[in-house]
Formats: structure tokens, sequence, C-alpha cells
């Protein structure tokens, strides 16, 4: 049968506009024509730096090869989430922001921060430093946050323009939409620094371990988040001029169920005012004048694979002393080894899901701890990959992108130069 140009013109045109209503993100898309640099920061929480090449992510290999990605990002110590997202946020290592762990005491206020404690997480009191959302605001540039620790609270009285209370249920579709939607604001009210926070590589990962099938398919879900993002980002013609900056805040180690040390067992813990028990970091208070009591007890006790540390005794490289919410005396064991107590464990065995597979939170220098890095976009340096940096040093790229005056942090200007393009504008003091 043949076909009259017209006809052909005509399923050509119809083949369109399906196409264009059915690619996500897409429907009556408007090009923006007036961008300001702009940077979208998005952490895929614990997608290990090796996760890129072991798992399939065309989209996140797309924007590595054709942007700048580091060999690892180092994270900082404690390798939890809230006190790296809070490092990546300020340039401050945890001690110097506060967030020193997921949850912690502070003795100032006599309270204790937990992630999973609505009214705390909300409390500008607990963020100390200047997260860079705050160092725009404070410059007369609107952001937006679609999570992102600290974003929920007023720190230094700003918030930012745009925020929502955190939702683990939303799906990562509307999660993707509403930065699309924030972008397609008029000038004036569209966020130049806007971020997003996906949780399933480090839900997945503890589950069922970093080398999973789960784990596998939980990276090819977010991959389509970032294809969704892209296509939003390419209809309205601003994917080579977006700053995007995909990271993680730490690794994942595989953790044998069998390795778990009974830690109660080997101190009194009536001697200790309060403690904090996590598998991978448990952070003693002891009550005034038993310090050298529960030390000495755990230095006699403890197996191979585990350390007791005063803080003062910490690695300097941990840089994890500077701060009354650190507690006194430390537990630390080996590469995927949990410390439990019995009410720990028998919760755990009770549990449907049993003991966890993976875990995180252990030394910053271990090859499983590595997190990602990749930047992509007018900024940044294209189809470079750089030698591993340090995450406080995110927050000096991010500054520099927007033109903003940096608040004081530990970062310096190493990985800006290695990732960034060279441009005499930025270049200026
Ligand atoms: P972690 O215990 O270090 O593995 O913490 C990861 C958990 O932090 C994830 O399961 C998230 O649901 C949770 N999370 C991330 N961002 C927030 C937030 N803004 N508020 C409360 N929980 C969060
Ligand atoms: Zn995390
Ligand atoms: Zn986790």
């Amino acid at each position: 049968m043949k076909h009259t140009p017209q006809f052909v013109r005509q399923i050509i045109l119809t083949a369109v506009a399906v196409l264009a209503v059915a690619l996500p993100g897409n429907a009556q898309t408007k090009p923006i024509t007036d961008l300001q640099p702009t940077v979208i920061l998005i952490s895929l929480d614990a997608f290990r730096y090796d996760y890129l090449a072991k798992y399939p992510s065309p989209n996140l290999n797309y924007l590595a090869r054709t942007g700048v990605r580091a060999r690892w990002l180092i994270p900082s110590f404690p390798t939890k989430t809230f006190p790296n997202h809070y490092t990546i946020a300020t340039g401050l290592y945890p001690a110097h922001h506060g967030i020193v762990e997921n949850e912690f005491y502070d003795p100032q206020f006599d309270a204790v921060f937990n992630l999973h404690k609505r009214e705390e997480v909300e409390k500008g009191r607990w963020w100390l430093g200047e997260p860079i959302w705050v160092t725009a605001e404070k410059q007369n540039q609107r952001t937006a946050a679609l999570f992102f620790p600290g974003t929920e609270a007023e720190i230094a009285g700003r918030r930012p323009s745009y925020w929502k209370v955190y939702d683990d249920k939303l799906s990562n579709d509307d999660r993707i939409d509403t930065i699309l939607q924030w972008l397609d604001l008029p000038q004036g009210q569209r966020p130049t620094l806007l971020t997003a926070y996906f949780s399933e590589a480090d839900d997945v990962g503890h589950h069922f371990g970093p080398d999973s099938k789960q784990t596998r398919q939980a990276v090819f879900e977010l991959d389509q988040a970032i294809g969704r993002l892209i296509d939003g980002l390419r209809s309205r013609q601003i994917l080579a001029q977006v700053n995007l900056i995909i990271v993680s805040d730490h690794g994942m180690a595989t953790s044998d169920p069998k390795n778990m040390i009974l830690l109660d067992q080997m101190f009194d813990t009536s001697l200790a005012e309060r403690i904090f028990w996590t598998p991978e970091i448990v952070s003693i208070f002891p009550r005034p004048g038993y310090e050298q009591q529960i030390y000495s007890s755990l230095r006699q006790h403890l197996p191979p694979q585990a350390r007791v540390f005063r803080k003062s005794e910490l690695p300097e490289r941990f840089h994890y002393r500077d701060s009354a919410r650190i507690a006194p005396l430390l537990v630390l064991p080996d590469e995927g080894w949990a410390l439990m107590n019995r009410e720990g464990l028998i919760a755990v065995n009770q549990s449907e899901s049993g003991p966890s597979k993976g875990r995180h939170g252990y030394d910053n220098k271990l090859r499983s701890m590595r997190a990602t890095f990749i930047g992509h976009g007018q900024a940044f340096k294209s189809h470079t990959v750089v030698a591993p940096f340090s995450n406080i040093q995110i927050y000096n790229i991010m500054a520099r992108i927007l033109g903003l005056k940096a608040a004081p942090n530990d970062g310096d200007s190493t990985a800006a130069r290695q990732v960034l393009k060279r441009s005499k504008q930025r270049e200026k003091p």
C-alpha cells in the first residue's frame, strides 16, 4: 500500500504528540530561557561508589560519563545518614555542625536528638553552621527542598523558600515532578538551589545486603527516577545548563548476622548515665567518676573485632572530638560486625526481617563506606574523572556555582578546582 506524503506527515505528527504526552514530566512543558546558575543536589542514600559500574544504571552512567565523576567520595565519620547529609550541606565535619549521629545527646540542652523525632528534627537549635540553602537565601536566592536533613528546621532564622515535611512514602516520580514544577516557576520565584533525597538504596541495602539482586533492582529504579529528571530537563531545554550534583552520604558493608558482639555483658551498664546503642557505634556517657571503670572493663572483655576509645584517643582523621555531643567513650567494631545489647538482640530475633545484611557507620576509610559524586551541567567539566575527595568540599563547590559568598567551613577550593570549569568570573575572590 502506498501512502501520500500528507498521510505520512500526519502519522509522524500524531506520533510526536502522543510521545510528548507520554514522556514523564513532559506535559505542556515550555522551554526555560532565563535560567540563572542553578544547582540540583540529589542524594541517593547509601549509593556505594561501585554501584555505578556494578549495577545497570544507564542514566546515572550517562551523567557520570559526560560530566565529571570522582573515583569515589570520601564520607565523614561517622558514616551515618544525618551527620553526612549535613556535612554535604555545610562543608563542616559532624563535630563542627553538631549533628554528630542520627541520635545523640546535648548536655547543655539536656535533650536527645533523633532522626525519627519529628519535633526535634524541626528545631533549629540542633543544626549548627550554615547550610547552603541558608547561605543562598541570605544572599537573596530562592531555594527548594524535596527533603534533605536540615531543610525542615529554621536555621539562623531561615528556611528554604519551598520545603516539605519528610514523607518516605512519596513516590520517586512525584519527587522528580515537584522539582520540575519548581523550575517552571517564573524567575524571581524560581529556586536556584534545589535538593532531593531518595532512600531506596539504603533501605534495600540494609535489608538484603549490598550484593543482593534487590539492591541491583533498587539501583535500577533510582536510575529510572534520574531518567525522568533528565527527560524533564531536556524537554525544558535546560539539561546542559542545570548543574546536577548526584551524591551519596556513605556506602554499605556486607554484614554477616553471625558477627555480633553482645556488649552489655562486657561492662556494668548501670555505671553509665546514658548509652546510645547502634550496631556500628555505641556511645557511652559514664556516671561522674565511673569513666575509668567502664573503660577498663571494656578493654578487658572486648573481642579483637571491637575497640573502646576515649573521645581523646579517637584517630585524628575522624575529626570527631570537638563537641560536647560526642560521648566520652565510644565502642567501634570492625567492618560488618554489630554491637548489641540483650534487648536489641531479642528485638532483632523477633522482627520479621531479622538481622540486617548490610550496615554502615564504620570507619570512613573503608572501601565499603565510599560514597558517590557525579557533577553534570554548565559549570562542571565534561568527560572527566577526578581523584577522590572529602564530602566537606561539596558546600564550596555549590557556593561557587551559585556565585555565593561561602560561610566559614572545613573545606577549601581544591575539589572545586578539580570538578568545575575555569570561569574568569567565578575565579574572582
Ligand atoms: P540510617 O539509619 O543512617 O540508615 O538512616 C536512613 C534513614 O533516614 C532512611 O530510612 C530515611 O527514611 C531516613 N531519613 C532521611 N531523611 C530524613 C528526614 N529528613 N527526616 C526523617 N528521616 C529521614
Ligand atoms: Zn544514609
Ligand atoms: Zn542506612
